[in-house]
């Protein structure tokens, strides 16, 4: 009885769309550089679903992700916080070779239980590489349903049995990318009638690289067979991204849904030959190679449309951005910041004052233009004003600024955890 009114307390609210809590999609591409996105000036590769987040929506210039590989950075995301907080500093090994203590630690709070608490179906389709123990399960940690797989890489042309419906295997034959794009539509049909929440993980463009040999063709003029079909792969997640976009359209729901896209990390260039540039370094470092990711935000008749934000942000955001706008308090103790204030206009300035990193040896820190980096054993200081690329170390040339920096990246770094699995100074994969 009491579950037939939660349905019928449910219908009432889709009744109201004005008074709708709005649905919220997140969306995550894998080990994508920045420079491959029409939206950031990538030409070879067309990517206009994309690109028409950008478009409709916000296109954030400084967007980065709080950590260089995938992992950690899935683990801020999900809680806002800083995941070295709780010791989420690194990735584990693969399935079968993982480390005990591998999983986000259930004493934190996950952006699906959130929403879940306030109203919301809670749905997840992709990779989660947040744990593979039941009890770190999407379903155990806010999901009401979920298809993807648990680990960090995946075939594409033989997803195989491997793939899960909620904990049950699933024989998927599709290429996994288009299975995604066909699962995430599904659950939108499905759970339109209330508010939803969508975690959508593509693990397209991480390795291996594989794609139809359909989609590979359309990019005949590419002479790298890598790149070729970097290119078949990428195009498979913006269509996939398309047909979610299309879905909201169909059901009249684009001017009820805050949609979001990020990058995991930066792309591995010699890996899957995914660019950077201008930015310096790759996945696994904190050069902004590493760490400065695609970041588009559209929720039309909400935030502006084809606006360009320059303040640093970064994807811990995410979390107390969906609460706010959910409706929900701002939960406490939280990293990430509410965005839509300043994308609306309604607060000015920067939403942070400095964003820290610090993954095993490396550790970096950016506050306004300047950008601490420490590797190695040797700490570099760029303005990211007239240096965008960090080629220029102005440690010497700048000591007041650098002391600066230092001392707030110090103040960050006392206050983290001693990383779970792997240790400092040592680097995971
Ligand atoms: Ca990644």
């Amino acid at each position: 009885m009491k579950s037939l009114l939660i349905v019928a307390g449910a219908a009432l609210l889709a009744a109201s769309p004005q008074d709708r809590k709005p649905n919220i999609i997140v969306i995550v591409g894998d080990d994508l550089g920045c420079a491959d996105l029409g939206a950031y000036g990538g030409k070879e590769i067309p990517t206009p679903n994309l690109d028409s987040l950008a478009t409709n929506g916000v296109r954030f210039t400084n967007g980065y992700v709080s950590c260089p590989v995938c992992s950690p950075t899935r683990a801020g995301l999900m809680t806002g916080r800083y995941q070295q907080r709780f010791g989420h500093e690194f990735n584990p090994g693969p399935v079968n070779a993982a480390e005990e203590t591998f999983g986000l630690p259930l004493k934190e709070t996950t952006l699906p239980e959130r929403l879940k608490g306030l109203g919301y179906a809670t749905g997840m389709v992709g990779k989660w590489h947040l744990g593979y123990k039941p009890e770190f399960h999407p379903l155990k940690r806010g999901f009401d349903s979920y298809f993807g797989f648990l680990g960090g890489a995946h075939s594409y042309q033989k997803p195989g049995k491997d793939i899960l419906r909620g904990t049950e295997p699933v024989d998927e034959k599709e290429y996994l990318t288009d299975a995604f794009a066909r699962e995430a539509a599904a659950f939108i049909d499905g759970a339109r009638e209330k508010p939803f929440f969508l975690y959508l993980t593509f693990n397209a463009v991480h390795l291996p690289m594989e794609a139809p040999e359909a989609r590979r063709e359309k990019f005949a003029s590419i002479a790298n067979p890598k790149r070729r079909t970097y290119a078949a792969m990428l195009t498979a997640m913006d269509d996939g991204v398309g047909r979610v976009l299309a879905r909201l359209r169909e059901h009249k729901l684009e001017e009820q849904t805050l949609v979001v896209f990020i990058a995991d990390n930066g792309g591995p260039t010699p890996a899957n030959t995914s660019r950077n540039d201008p930015f310096r370094g790759t996945k696994g470092q904190v050069y902004d190679g590493g760490t400065h990711v695609p970041f588009l935000a559209q929720w039309k008749g909400k935030l502006p449309a084809g606006k360009s934000y320059d303040a640093p942000v970064i994807a811990l955001d995410l979390h107390p951005t969906a609460v706010a706008a959910a409706g929900g308090p701002p939960p406490e103790k939280l990293d990430g910041v509410n965005l839509l204030p300043y994308l609306t206009g309604e607060k000015s300035g920067p939403p942070h004052e400095a964003l820290f990193w610090r993954f095993g040896a490396q550790a970096a820190a950016r506050m306004g233009d300047w950008k601490l980096v420490l590797q190695q054993g040797k700490t570099e200081l760029y303005n990211l004003s007239e240096d965008i690329g960090e080629k220029s170390d102005l440690a010497a040339a700048k000591p007041e600024k650098l002391k600066e920096l230092q001392a707030a990246y110090a103040k960050w770094d006392s206050e983290l955890a001693e990383p779970l699995w792997g240790g400092r100074g040592r680097k995971k994969k």
